[in-house]
């Protein structure tokens, strides 16, 4: 019987779960609302949902590990969230440690956009030793940097902010504190907001299909651009990952976003045959991603004889 691995994707909104194989095939998935971690035992709730899960799809004994990703910073070691503005109930916990505890499997975490990058390069057939951007634009601007053969995490877990650069002559303040980050106005809160404003009679998902051409809306995708581009001049990637909600939506100009992107990038390098792709979003990359991050660490870090021991710090280490 072939060992699978879980995977998770807790977004602010939605938590999702389900099985992936060694091809990144997602099976037994099931997608809930997130309201249910917004509490201080988050991570015991979370250990009860995942014990219910394999229980209800009889995968004790078939499971390796599972792989959670979070909108949140990671510590660079990958044992702590912090900062988890959207999941206050996993904020400053050593979540992997916690559930290790209860589900008696090795538990991996990452920020959900590296899952989703993770993803998007096994659908894209992207090869691992590459340099990969991942722009998601949805509620707000999310940004993986896949550098040289893995994901760039920076001395805090922080790097790929991409949504806070400072933009020019933005006074608004951000959620994070900050102002003039360009999040104000590249992001699925701001297209709401347009909507809102200047077609109250539309569904906003509808905006694009319905308004095609207006100048609110292209100036919206030129903005999008901005972040996009800034990031290529100073990486130089061998492609660049688009997608995200709003970037999915019925209608999304895409030759207006091409277009704007590189008359941003530099001439004639890092422009000259810059990949750029677009990649279809699913409720199941973040999951699959999941799967994916677990299995490759156990690849990586598990002789096939190893047990769980407890390292001299007193917690548990899988080598
Ligand atoms: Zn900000």
């Amino acid at each position: 019987m072939e060992l699978l691995t879980i995977g998770i994707d807790i977004g602010g909104t939605n938590f999702r779960i389900g099985t992936v194989d060694a091809a990144g095939n997602v099976e037994d998935f099931e997608s809930h609302s997130s309201a249910m971690f917004r509490k201080e035992d988050a991570a015991d709730v979370l250990a009860h949902v995942i014990l219910g899960y394999m229980e209800r799809y009889a995968l004790r004994g078939r499971i390796r590990g599972v792989g959670i990703g979070v909108p949140a910073v990671v510590s660079r070691d990958k044992r702590l969230v912090r900062s988890a503005p959207n999941l206050p109930g996993f904020d400053s916990l050593a979540l992997p440690a916690l559930l290790e505890e209860q589900l008696c499997l090795p538990v991996f975490l990452d920020r959900d956009v590296n899952l989703l990058l993770r993803s998007d390069m096994h659908t894209l057939l992207l090869e691992p030793d590459k340099t990969v951007l991942g722009f998601y634009v949805g509620t707000g601007f999310g940004n993986a940097i896949y550098l040289d053969g893995g994901f760039y995490a920076g001395k805090n877990g922080a790097a790929g902010e991409l949504g806070h650069i400072p933009m020019l002559d933005l006074t608004e303040t951000c959620p994070c504190g900050n102002v003039g980050c360009c999040e104000v106005r590249c992001s699925g809160k701001h297209l709401e907001w347009i909507a809102k404003r200047m077609f109250p009679q539309t569904p906003v998902r509808q905006v694009f299909a319905r308004h095609h051409g207006h100048p609110a809306l292209e100036r919206y995708v030129r903005d999008l651009a901005v972040p996009i581009a800034a990031e290529i001049n100073i990486l130089d990637p061998d492609c660049a990952v688009l997608s995200g909600g709003v970037l999915g939506m019925p209608g999304f100009p895409r030759a207006i976003l091409l277009e704007a992107i590189h008359a941003h990038v530099r001439k004639p390098y890092p422009a000259e045959g810059l990949d750029l792709r677009f990649a279809a979003q699913s409720p199941q990359n973040g999951v699959r991603g999941g799967g994916m991050l677990a299995a490759e660490q156990l690849n990586k870090a598990v002789p096939r004889t190893a047990r769980p021991v407890q390292a001299a710090s007193g917690k548990r280490e899988f080598l």
